[in-house]
């Protein structure tokens, strides 16, 4: 009999009045029949938040770091089952799953377990009052996830928000809802308090709509694309919020760069996790001198990369997430050629392309990884967002010529730029409209840094102390003297 996943409601699993299925990517097969919620169910988990936050509010931080770092502790234990779940649910690679993705996301516990007991205020002395600061915690809180790596964007939600004294209603992505539905499971297991963290499934309209306009629910923290996020944003009303959302990223190579490593982390960024990565190096900048050679090489390791079984260790790319998302990514493959690209590698029209799968995954959602050259950064295929193993190599002329490519794009979430040259790498760093630059580096996430992005990538900045930004509330108490 098929699985099924009903929602977490105080402490209890509350059956769906309806169920969708979720599918594996890799096989279609079906994985579990999961409860689809409504405005009721919403309604009861954000009553159940609720009731519970002045109690969980209200414990040492001490103590509550302790069930916090337990929630990390069986994470860490779980590793492997919890990994095989999340491939099969998104055909996210096993290799990153297993080995990243989930490790990384017990980590999230540990770190804001600690950070919630180091929780400071600021004092403001002045001869006449004594002002400091205090931080609450803001109450009920609406998490929402998207799809691509739903554990590791759920943990790094849950842990600030629970750790820092708030209470949640989490909502993952219809399209893949399995690992949240177990770390509700492991949160009471951890010994979080039942209402502390509810985990409601469905769909957006039906479920994400009702959450994030709940007159009870304090913050939204919500990652996911940049039309949702606009459609939240203006639902929100006073609700703090911070929205993590779409990206278009410039991957800027100099001929003055060290290219073999520039090459292994352009070939990274645009192709790990499946292309479904919201900070993808996807316009991969190159400078005219070493564009032609850069291209070559770029489009022979392209055409190594293998495409299978995400369940199996040797996968480098698995099926994207659905069929629908398959279509698009498809179709913009198909559009590259149409606006003057030049297609190096991958592409849609290979007859061998899926005898060369596995039997056992050849129904799966598989695209083949994709080089573009001569793209120019006005074409489509170089504006959209893909979320797909779609690279578009630009050639650019010098510094301010990268510069003024880079920022021609409506995202602004990550950005990469490869010199020797220090005075340039610093200046470009400044000059890149972007939340995030990474230098002679692919995308290394340190808990402590501002995640997010700007322009249509995104508001506000998780992270660190950049996550008081959307789960405290900080208050002035000015003392006269
Ligand atoms: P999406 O916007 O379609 O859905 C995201 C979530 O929002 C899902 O849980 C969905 O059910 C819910 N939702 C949909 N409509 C809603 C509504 N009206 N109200 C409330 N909730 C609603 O995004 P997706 O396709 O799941 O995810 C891919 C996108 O996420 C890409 O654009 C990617 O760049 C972005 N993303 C951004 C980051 C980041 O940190 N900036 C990280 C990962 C993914």
């Amino acid at each position: 009999m098929t699985q099924r996943i009903d929602h977490l409601i105080n402490g209890k699993t509350v059956a769906g009045r309806d169920y969708f299925e979720t599918i594996n990517p890799a096989t279609q097969g079906v994985l579990a029949e999961v409860a689809s919620g409504t405005e009721a169910e919403v309604n009861a988990a954000v009553q159940a938040a609720k009731d519970a936050f002045p109690a969980w509010a209200g414990l040492p931080a001490t103590e509550r770091a302790k069930k916090v770092r337990a929630l990390g502790d069986l994470i860490a234990k779980h590793v492997p089952e919890i990994a095989r779940t999340e491939t099969e649910d998104t055909g996210q690679v096993i290799a990153q799953t297993g080995k990243q993705l989930i490790p990384r996301a017990s980590d999230n516990f540990y770190y804001f377990a600690e950070m919630c007991t180091r929780v400071d205020g600021h004092t403001y002395p002045t001869p006449t009052h004594l002002n400091y600061t205090l931080f609450h915690p803001v109450g009920v809180c609406a998490l929402i996830s998207p799809w691509n790596v739903p554990f590791m964007t759920a943990t790094w939600k849950v842990a600030p928000c629970l750790a820092f004294g708030n209470t949640a209603v989490l909502k993952m992505s219809e399209l893949s809802p399995l690992t949240a539905a177990r770390l509700g499971d492991l949160a009471l297991e951890a010994g979080i308090p039942a209402g502390v963290l509810n985990v409601v499934h469905g769909f957006g309209k039906e479920a994400g709509e009702p959450l994030c306009a709940h007159p009870d629910v304090r913050a939204i923290s919500f990652t996911g694309s940049t039309a949702t996020g606009n459609r939240i944003v203006k639902a929100a009303g006073l609700k703090k919020f911070s929205m993590e959302l779409g990206g278009k990223s410039p991957f800027v190579i100099f001929d003055d760069a060290d290219l073999d490593r520039a090459l292994d982390a352009a070939i990274f960024m645009i192709f790990s996790n499946n292309g479904e990565r919201c900070t993808a190096g996807s316009r991969i900048l190159v400078q005219q001198s070493i564009y032609a050679d850069f291209a070559a090489k770029f489009a022979e390791r392209a055409k190594r990369i293998v495409v299978g079984d995400p369940l199996d260790e040797k996968t480098t790319i698995g099926p994207m997430i659905s069929q629908g998302h398959l279509a698009k990514v498809r179709s913009y493959i198909e559009l590259g050629p149409k606006e003057g690209a030049t297609m190096l590698c991958g592409g849609l029209d290979r007859p061998s392309y899926a005898a060369e799968l596995p039997a056992h995954v050849q129904a799966g959602n598989y695209v083949w990884p994709t080089v573009f050259a001569d793209v120019d950064n006005r074409m489509k295929i170089a504006q959209d967002e893909i979320f797909g193993p779609v690279a578009c190599l630009i050639p650019f002329k010098d510094e301010a010529d990268a510069i003024r490519i880079a920022n021609d794009i409506a995202y602004g979430l990550s950005s990469y730029v490869w010199t020797e040259n220090i005075g340039k790498a610093h200046r470009v760093a400044a000059a890149v409209e972007a939340g995030m630059c990474f230098v002679n580096s692919q995308n290394v996430r340190d808990l402590r840094q501002p995640f997010g992005g700007t322009k249509a990538s995104g508001t506000g900045r998780e992270g660190g102390t950049w996550s008081y930004e959307v789960f405290l509330e900080p208050k002035n108490v000015a003392v006269s003297l």
